[in-house]
């Protein structure tokens, strides 16, 4: 809730500090038990920092998390750290951060040593399985990553994220990397576990559709802050911000090659979040901005059953 994170920019020799980077600027939102919030923006827009604020790799500037019911975003490391097993990341490229001399069984096995949840032959018993539960096979066990394709690759990326019986598994990018046939296996197995585990997912992405694909609910991330967010399907079908709209006409252009990336779609180039446009910050691309949006920072009103949107057109109509 109402997370902040800066950064300081250091740059140059003597690495002083010569700004701050509003990375994620009042972003809220909840994950219920069992459901997928998906993230989606630009690259740039802070989605990346609030996977790690979430799982608390990183310390908010200010804000609140709380991670079943109990108040993380203060916990030192001794606290958060039996709280770590039950949250669990999966990254876009899995092989890269393998230890290329790993085998599968000590990727998977890791977490499970590391948290001393267990060792030796029950930690392979358990990687066995768990790679069965990712499709992939037991057998599989003394080869190497890199020897997986890059889908493969990825179940097991999932396969070790699950060794710690997560509750919440943050997906940053999960499928970006994958060929669309590729992603579509992934998004599958990922809804299937969800379904057996009853696990949350945060799920991130610059590609709309696959969001779409996997979510309940979405949040649309804009240079930092949150700028729509509602329930999946009424919020694609009707989306309120411009810059939703926007997304939602890229991806509707090329129904046949729906996961194609599509470059420059939104008009104009995403800012620096070093030096966001005032007041609204989407203002300079937006085809409808007005008066007040170069100035105000426009509020989050409501757009219809759990829905929010941040646009000083929805708040015009609603003082109508
Ligand atoms: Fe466009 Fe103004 Fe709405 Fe921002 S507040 S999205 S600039 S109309
Ligand atoms: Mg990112």
């Amino acid at each position: 809730t109402g997370l902040v994170k800066h950064f300081p920019i250091t740059r140059g020799l003597l690495r002083r500090t010569v700004g701050h980077v509003r990375a994620v600027d009042g972003v809220s939102f909840r994950i219920a038990p069992g459901e997928t919030v998906g993230l989606v923006g630009e690259s740039g827009s802070g989605k990346s920092t609030v996977a790690r604020l979430v799982l608390r790799l990183l310390d908010p500037t200010s804000g609140s998390i709380r991670f079943d019911g109990r108040e993380i975003a203060g916990l030192s490391a001794r606290e958060l750290a039996p709280l770590r097993r039950r949250m669990q990341i999966v990254f876009q490229d899995p092989v890269s951060s393998f230890d290329p001399r790993m085998t599968v069984c000590s990727v998977i096995t890791e977490p499970l040593e590391a948290q001393r949840i267990s060792s030796g032959r029950a930690a392979r018993q358990r990687a066995g399985e768990l790679l069965e539960l990712v499709g992939l096979s037991a057998g599989d066990l003394d080869r190497y990553p890199h020897q997986f394709s890059g889908g493969q690759a990825q179940r097991i990326g999932i396969a070790r994220a699950l060794a710690t019986d997560p509750r919440l598994l943050v997906c940053d990018e999960a499928v970006s990397a994958l060929d669309v046939s590729v992603q579509a296996q992934v998004l599958n197995l990922l809804r299937r576990l969800q379904r057996e585990l009853g696990l949350s997912y945060l799920f991130i992405a610059h590609d709309l559709n696959v969001v779409r694909y996997v979510s309940d609910r979405v949040c649309v991330m804009y240079l930092g802050r949150i700028v729509e967010q509602g329930p999946a399907e009424a919020l694609l079908a009707d989306p309120r911000h411009p810059y939703t709209q926007s997304l939602a006409a890229a991806i509707a252009a090329d129904p046949r090659n729906p996961t194609r990336r599509r470059r420059g779609v939104v008009r104009g180039e995403t800012p620096s979040p070093s030096d966001p446009p005032s007041g609204c910050h989407f203002h300079p691309r937006c085809p409808h901005a007005f008066d007040p949006c170069r100035d105000v920072e426009p509020a989050a009103v409501a757009a219809g059953p759990g829905r929010t949107a941040s646009c000083h057109l929805l708040g015009e109509a609603d003082r109508a």
